[in-house]
């Protein structure tokens, strides 16, 4: 590990439930995301202090400079490289859409006229909702928490719901209640970030801990952990 990060404890934000990158199991904030983290610290030498804050709401905080950074599924895009510096990527990912798995009735944005559909607030999901709203006539209702997105198109009162496809497939294959009717929009890769220009020594050494990582083989035993088949 580098001398600059040795021994120091990082605040770093995340969002609450965003399963498999953070979520709680029995209690204890687990994931995709958390192990990564973890691992990198143990290999530079430095410690975390994680906050559940939501995904807005770390933002938020970043930008504060009341956390040092954020992983959070994180879409690494243009825009936001204008206010943070983020590591190299270290997950693919992007948008797509979810109903219903008894719907019968949306099977691709046409079907949306006139229609409420849910996405989270100040993620790539509700950008590109945006983005295509007019054109098929839908209204989007920004919330804070997947949990909760996917709670309204259950009970009716959205009819869809726009979030990331490698977060949408766990919750599908966990059995949420959802199912994807559209094609993947491909998006940014996932990045740590940091407020741009600080905290320069924690991003370096999360970047030379991601390497390692690869390097060694922990970052694909952390992705079977999540991912793998169960077979
Ligand atoms: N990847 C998406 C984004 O960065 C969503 C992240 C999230 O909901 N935690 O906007």
């Amino acid at each position: 590990g580098s001398d600059s990060v040795e021994g120091k404890t990082y605040v770093i934000g995340t969002d609450t439930t965003f399963a498999p990158f953070e979520f709680r199991k029995d209690g204890e904030l687990t994931g995709i995301d958390m192990d990564i983290l973890q691992a990198i610290a143990e290999d530079q030498g430095f410690k975390v202090e994680v906050r559940s804050l939501g995904f807005s709401a770390a933002l938020a905080a970043l930008s504060a400079n009341q956390v040092d950074g954020v992983i959070a599924g994180m879409s690494i895009t243009d825009e936001r490289k204008e206010i943070y510096d983020f590591s190299e990527p270290y997950f693919e990912s992007g948008v797509q859409m979810a109903v219903s798995q008894n719907d019968e009735d949306i099977k691709g944005y046409e079907d949306l006229d006139g229609k409420t559909v849910v996405a989270k607030t100040g993620s790539e999901g509700e950008a590109y909702a945006k983005s295509v709203s007019k054109e098929y006539g839908f209204k989007v209702k920004s919330l804070d928490q997947s949990a909760t997105m996917y709670e309204s198109v259950k009970s009716g009162s959205a009819v869809a719901v726009f979030d990331d496809y490698p977060v949408l497939a766990y919750g599908i294959a966990q059995g949420n209640g959802l199912k994807t009717v559209t094609d993947k929009v491909p998006g940014g890769s996932y990045g740590f970030a940091v407020n741009k220009g600080e905290n320069t020594a924690l991003l370096a050494a999360f970047n030379d801990g991601l390497a390692e990582l690869k390097a060694n083989g922990e970052y694909q035993k952390i992705l079977d952990e999540y991912l793998a088949d169960p077979s």
